[in-house]
């Protein structure tokens, strides 16, 4: 029986593990990107958690060195005090019996050269870089995209994983998403500093805003700090001199000898949660379906939940000779994932909301409740499998 066809749009992050992920199905695999130097250029860092690093370690593409993927056995909150000191709210540790650790944190360009080489030297994926499709359209009962004139490839699926803002998603799902903006954007650099034994993740709640100290080696630090759009606004120009003194302030108590190793990238942050995930052979996916605010890690993390379950999905039905396009299949997935995306991006929307109190008596009582939840392993064990697993039912 000839194979089935699948096409990927989209050389981010979700695109290209998706496609490599499928690509060891019994499928032809087409994966189809816009600028994929983009990545490569990014100073950006995701944590992913404990079961999604088994994930990928199944894939077999990584060294899994800690150059790739560093561990953090440890992860401390802390909430601004009085004189700009910081309070310690909250610590969650390693799972030590089970040897999980809390997260591992990657750097966006080292992996997504990895995936790349990985790609073109397997070559069981058809990669096309440089094309932008522009629609989707009818091919007797199949379905073939669009650049500037129809491909004559058909696909029994084809999988949208084109980002947040893709012209594409809002052209064919006619914007049925709930979608709002927090007002905020997202500050990214790495700084390199003194060695130390660097394997605590930090997270600062300042007064509206939060600063994430992520290790990603003994003598470098991820920063991801949340701000508001007006304040960004004020102090964004060629050089952010007011933006880095800030960082070196609030770093200076955990990080000696601070430097700046890359520039300052910006991104607006959004919550978004589209209703539909399917339509007639086409599945969205990635930030195409979901995004959550940064403040717990989870984005890429949600992602590969969804694709352990696309995959799991898709192999069985392969095996059982079905159109892996067919409506009940896409629903199924839908099924699945849908509303575990669901409850856990309201929970995201939920803490961030927690975290934005301006009174005064607001913010006490969410610290006392903090305080109490850290002397509770059992609840720390349920917060632990939650971020590690998501949801599962
Ligand atoms: C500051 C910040 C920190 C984060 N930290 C974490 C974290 O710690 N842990 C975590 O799990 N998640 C985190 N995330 C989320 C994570 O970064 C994203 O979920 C992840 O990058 C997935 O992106 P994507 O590939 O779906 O979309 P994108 O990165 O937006 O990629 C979309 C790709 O599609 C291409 N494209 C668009 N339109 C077309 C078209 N018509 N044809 C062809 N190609 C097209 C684009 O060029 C782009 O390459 C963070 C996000 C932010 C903003």
């Amino acid at each position: 029986m000839e194979k089935q066809k699948i096409c990927i749009i989209g050389g981010g992050l979700t695109g290209l593990i998706t496609a490599i992920t499928l690509s060891k199905l019994n499928l032809k695999v087409d994966l189809i990107t816009g600028n994929i130097n983009q990545y490569i250029k990014s100073n950006r860092t995701i944590a992913i958690s404990q079961n999604n690093y088994d994930f990928l370690k199944k894939l077999k593409i990584f060294k899994f060195s800690k150059k790739e993927f560093w561990p953090c056995s440890k992860m401390k909150l802390y909430t601004e005090a009085k004189k700009k000191e910081f309070t310690e709210i909250f610590e969650l540790n390693r799972d030590k019996k089970q040897k999980k650790q809390i997260l591992y944190m990657m750097e966006n360009s080292i992996i997504a050269k990895y995936l790349i080489r990985n790609i073109k030297k397997k070559n069981i994926i058809s990669l096309k870089t440089h094309k932008k499709i522009s629609g989707i359209i009818p091919s007797g009962l199949l379905k073939s995209v669009k650049f500037k004139s129809k491909d004559n490839s058909k696909y029994n699926l084809i999988i949208i994983c084109t980002g947040s803002n893709s012209h594409l998603v809002k052209t064919l799902f006619n914007d049925q998403s709930f979608e709002y903006s927090y007002g905020e954007v997202s500050i990214t650099t790495t700084v390199k500093h003194s060695f130390i034994k660097n394997n605590v993740a930090r997270q600062i709640f300042l007064n509206n805003e939060i600063l994430a100290l992520l290790p990603i080696s003994n003598t470098k630090t991820s920063i991801v700090w949340s701000v508001k759009k007006d304040i960004v606004n004020k102090y964004k120009n060629k050089n952010n001199l007011f933006l880095k003194k800030r960082i070196k302030f609030y770093t200076k108590y955990f990080l000696k000898k601070v430097k700046f190793v890359t520039g300052i990238e910006y991104k607006n942050l959004n919550l978004l949660i589209r209703k539909k995930y399917y339509q007639d052979r086409v599945l969205l996916f990635g930030d195409a379906l979901h995004v959550v605010h940064p403040l717990a890690g989870q984005g890429f993390n949600m992602v590969l939940r969804d694709l352990a379950s696309l995959e799991r999905i898709l192999k069985n039905k392969i095996n059982l000779g079905l159109d892996i396009g067919g409506s009940e299949i896409l629903s199924e997935v839908s099924n699945e994932t849908q509303p575990r995306n669901f409850i856990y991006s309201l929970g995201i929307d939920f803490l961030k909301n927690c975290f934005s109190f301006q009174k005064k008596s607001l913010k006490d009582f969410r610290n006392k409740i903090i305080t109490t939840l850290n002397k509770n392993n059992f609840v720390k064990d349920i917060l632990f499998n939650l971020a590690d697993k998501g949801f599962k039912f």
